[in-house]
């Protein structure tokens, strides 16, 4: 995968065409070969063409815009391609307070989206209700969906949100091809009472 970058200074608009190449999986090379495990290339593939799909219901999401546009640059990660259709989507990234009667929905788009799947909870009051201790507020996403990533702050920082991002891509990188169809995932799914 030699993905292409250029760069775009946001002060002197100075285009560089460096192209940025991702390390090789972990094989064996000769001339004319190379091999590889089919999880690593899997792996590979996916951890640097994440679609996110941003959840955000207040101002952790205004972080993420940041994190987004030019300065922070989520594209450099081959993450640019955002949406808010579930299903074109493998990465839901919730970022806000989720009050309880958000929480079916959050379980709904989490539902909609195709295996494989992730979700990141960036900030506290994603992670676990931050500092809304209240009747009305749900005390962290992962009471109705498995979270793989929390992002701490109130807010975090864009470079937080980045940290997040690329421990996610070293989940996805490293997972095995075969993990979604284990026993131990189903029982994860089966204990937020999904199918
Ligand atoms: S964690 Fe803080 S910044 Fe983020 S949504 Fe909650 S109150 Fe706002």
């Amino acid at each position: 995968m030699r993905p292409v970058r250029f760069n775009i200074h946001p002060k002197t608009a100075e285009i560089s065409t460096a192209v940025s190449f991702v390390p090789a999986p972990n094989g064996y090379s000769g001339e004319g070969f190379f091999t590889a495990k089919m999880s690593d290339v899997v792996g590979l593939a996916r951890k640097n063409s994440i679609w996110p799909l941003p959840f955000a219901t207040s101002c952790c999401g205004i972080e993420f815009m940041a994190t987004a546009a030019a300065h922070y640059d989520l594209a450099r990660f081959g993450a640019e391609r955002m949406a808010f259709t579930p299903r074109q989507c493998d990465l839901m990234m919730v970022m806000g307070t989720i009050s309880k009667k958000m929480a079916p929905v959050v379980k709904q788009v989490y539902l909609q989206m195709a295996e494989p799947r992730w979700v990141i909870a960036v900030g506290a009051c994603a992670s676990s209700g931050g500092i809304f201790d209240t009747y009305s507020v749900l005390q962290g996403i992962d009471q109705v969906v498995p979270v793989d990533v929390y992002v701490p702050g109130c807010p975090p920082r864009p470079e937080a949100i980045l940290d997040g991002f690329m421990r996610i891509q070293d989940l996805v990188g490293q997972e095995s091809i075969r993990r979604r169809n284990s026993p131990q995932y189903q029982e994860l799914l089966n204990s937020y009472g999904i199918e």
